[in-house]
């Protein structure tokens, strides 16, 4: 019997197969994936390359966490060494060299005041559970568990794991005004914002009828980033210092995605030379590997052994990337270079607000830059700013643009409290070249946006 062959099927490219595939698999949880879909297969320094060949410039990093952009040299030789060595790869909350080195590179790049008299302890390999961490560690120095946070702040994904362990999970949260320049919820802005909320601050915390109950601790980012690319004031930081020392409450600065030079300086919070009593660290210091700790002032070493435990806190690969990043980046005065470059990219993005309306603010610091897009024409200011007012925002936009600058091969975030944020958050290693071809791509980006005819017809009512 004569054998047919089968007619040739047209396959679908691999990388189409793969998202329609990782769609009906993945959890409808799924985040990144929805809004960027791309399957990369290769990538070097700020170039992701996807399965469909397609090259595209990486101002995600991450969400942050990659400090020397994609396989840096300095990180695969690292890694590469822990694994020629015959070095065990677990080893849970272990002594090892390779966590030793870790220790000391990193206490050699935090404020000297800090580092002097510090422990660190390692916690799981997220952001989100050194957070945690820092939470019980002041809880058990201070016997007390509210906790002071600001508008705006994010901090994590976990809750209930404790709850479900039948451990104390009564933390109750007082939030207080972040000093939001452009959407200041006392209508002013500037300094005069930054005081307003200070003021605030110190009038909960000495009203004994105010229902806030005496905190433990303060958290607060130095610069907020999914929040929307808000820096703090240093004026600000220095009073949150102030009203905290004065109080007894223990400061946590969560440095996990402005730490290592992402903001100009090694860790954000030397713009204001504050020296907090905790730093939540994480993203960057794995090298892009998960790593995460709490370093914190020796004083508050007062929890018991086991108090924060988890399998997977003595990542080697990890500490080894990450020590090899952190001394990259304190050789290199990489943050320096992301300072000059993020201002050099901050005007450049100001000047194209001239001819755009619909960029309402361009802020940030060092390369931690975002671009909040409004609708000047939907209804009145919700608030006013301080140059002015603060048109509604434009999550749409916002959307339309993130999807013309894919097209256009230029990978960035959204964030920020409506979703009408453009984050960059490029590797410090970016070269002049690449972030004038960053500024290029997403003014073209925002110019096709705003072209857009499904942008109006899309619009809904904001928040
Ligand atoms: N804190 C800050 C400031 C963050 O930006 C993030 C993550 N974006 C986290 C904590 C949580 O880190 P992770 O996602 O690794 O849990």
């Amino acid at each position: 019997m004569a054998v047919t062959e089968p007619a040739p099927v047209e396959l679908p490219p691999a990388h189409e197969g793969i998202l329609r595939r990782q769609a009906l698999r993945e959890s409808a949880a799924r985040t990144y994936a929805r809004s960027l879909p791309i399957v990369p297969v290769r990538a070097r320094g700020m170039t992701i390359e996807g399965a469909d060949g397609r090259r595209y410039l990486d101002c995600l990093s991450g969400a942050g966490t990659l400090a020397l952009g994609h396989n840096h040299p300095v990180v695969l030789e690292a890694v590469r060494k822990v694994i020629d060595s015959g070095a065990p790869l677990h080893v849970l909350d272990l002594a090892t060299p390779v966590k030793d080195a870790f220790t000391t590179e990193l206490f050699s790049t935090l404020p000297r005041e800090f580092a002097d008299n510090a422990r660190i302890q390692f916690c799981g390999p997220a952001g989100t559970d050194a957070v945690e961490a820092a939470f019980k560690l002041v809880r058990a120095a201070t016997g007390r568990s509210e906790l002071l946070a600001f508008t705006g702040a994010y901090h994590g994904m976990t809750a209930g794991a404790l709850a479900a362990s039948g451990g104390a999970t009564d933390v109750r949260v007082t939030r207080l005004p972040f000093p939001h320049r452009y959407r200041c919820p006392f209508g002013t802005g500037g300094e005069r914002g930054a005081d307003i909320a200070a003021r605030w601050t110190e009038y909960l915390l000495d009203d004994p009828k105010s229902g806030v109950p005496e905190p433990a601790a303060m958290i607060l980012e130095p610069v907020q980033g999914e929040g929307g690319v808000n820096p703090a004031p240093d004026s600000w930081m220095r009073r949150m210092r102030e009203i905290t020392r004065e109080r007894s409450i223990a400061l946590i600065a969560d440095e996990v995605q402005t730490g290592v030079g992402r903001t100009g300086t090694f860790w954000a919070v030397e713009h204001s030379g504050i020296v907090p009593d905790v730093m939540v660290l994480s993203k960057a210091i794995g090298g892009s590997l998960p790593l995460a700790v709490i370093v914190y002032r020796s004083e508050l070493d007062l929890w018991q052994p086991g108090a924060h435990a988890g399998t997977f806190r003595g990542n080697q690969l990890a500490m080894a990337a990450g020590a090899a990043t952190l001394a990259y980046v304190r050789e290199n005065r990489l943050a320096e270079r992301a300072g000059t470059l993020g201002a050099r990219m901050l005007a450049a993005l100001q000047a194209l607000s001239a001819d755009h309306p619909s960029i309402g603010d361009v802020r940030g610091r060092g390369l931690m830059i975002g671009i909040e897009l409004v609708d000047p024409e939907a209804g009145p200011p919700t608030v006013t700013a301080e140059n002015g007012s603060a048109p509604p925002p434009d999550p749409t936009l916002a959307t339309a643009v993130q999807q013309e600058c894919l097209r256009r091969g230029l990978i960035v975030e959204l964030g920020g409290r409506h979703g009408a944020v453009v984050r960059l958050l490029p590797p410090l290693t970016l070269t002049d070249e690449q972030a004038t071809a960053v500024v290029d791509r997403l003014a073209d980006a925002l110019r096709a946006a705003e072209r857009s005819p499904y942008r109006r017809a899309a619009a809904g009512p904001t928040r």
